[in-house]
């Protein structure tokens, strides 16, 4: 993917999906199929943009027992995604199952982990029995889940430098809550602007809202795409 945008598809109507991407190319961004959109549409909806040419970020987040996700996971290489993730809580085991189900070849999907979701704080991790600093939990995911085999995270962009830090400039960071100047933060918190992400280190950037609910959606991501080329 050469792109370093991916606009999350996070919608339930064919007819939307197909009105924004016949008005974009592959070239432009890579597609985040979700919860939402794969729950309503299904797998088809993931061979149609495949189909024409999209990479494809499969965002179902499995966590589950070891051989179920390795199984969900070949299953998504079989739909020819680009990327697919777990969540980097179910441990160690279920993230190397993750990988052996993506598969070794080199056009094989890339592997994410999710390590803390942004919409948790400390106190709702201590509601759940973990007494841990939500930085601290993060890093220590994000560890396990290189050790574990998986090519990067899904993170907020406040933490990308220092997981670059600690776990190589290789490994990937995709993150979402990237809000362009000027646009509602919607109920994401703790926002980054595009420019500001990249610079931090994000290697794609999640936009979702922003994006699809704008009156002139492919306005808006051509002009993203605008204000990060040649930013490092
Ligand atoms: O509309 P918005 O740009 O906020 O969409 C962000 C997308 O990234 C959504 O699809 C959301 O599910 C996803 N996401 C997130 N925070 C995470 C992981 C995924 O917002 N920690």
């Amino acid at each position: 993917m050469k792109s370093k945008v991916i606009v999350a598809l996070d919608l339930s109507s064919e007819q939307r999906v197909m009105d924004f991407v016949e008005r974009i190319s592959p070239e432009l961004c890579g597609l985040k199929v979700g919860k939402e959109l794969f729950t309503a549409l299904g797998p088809r909806i993931v061979e149609v943009l495949v189909e024409k040419g999209f990479s494809v970020f499969l965002d179902l987040k499995y966590h589950d027992i070891p051989n179920t996700v390795e199984r969900a996971c070949a299953a998504a290489r079989n739909l020819g995604v680009w990327m697919v993730n777990v969540h980097a809580l179910g441990g160690s085991e279920m993230i190397a199952a993750a990988r052996r189900g993506v598969g070794m070849e080199s056009d094989r999907p890339l592997l994410t982990a999710v390590t803390v979701l942004t919409s948790m704080d400390a106190a709702a991790l201590r509601a759940i029995g973990i007494d841990v600093a939500p930085e601290t939990l993060v890093k220590k995911l994000a560890g396990l889940a290189q050790s574990s085999g998986a090519d990067g995270v899904v993170c907020s962009a406040n933490e990308t430098r220092e997981l670059t830090s600690i776990l190589g400039t290789k490994f990937i960071k995709v993150t979402p809550g990237i809000r362009p100047l000027g646009v509602s933060n919607d109920d994401q918190k703790r926002v980054m602007s595009p420019i500001k992400a990249i610079k931090e280190g994000a290697n794609y950037l999640v936009i979702g809202r922003p994006i699809i609910q704008a009156e002139d959606p492919v306005g808006v991501l051509t002009r993203v795409i605008d204000d990060i080329t040649g930013v490092a």
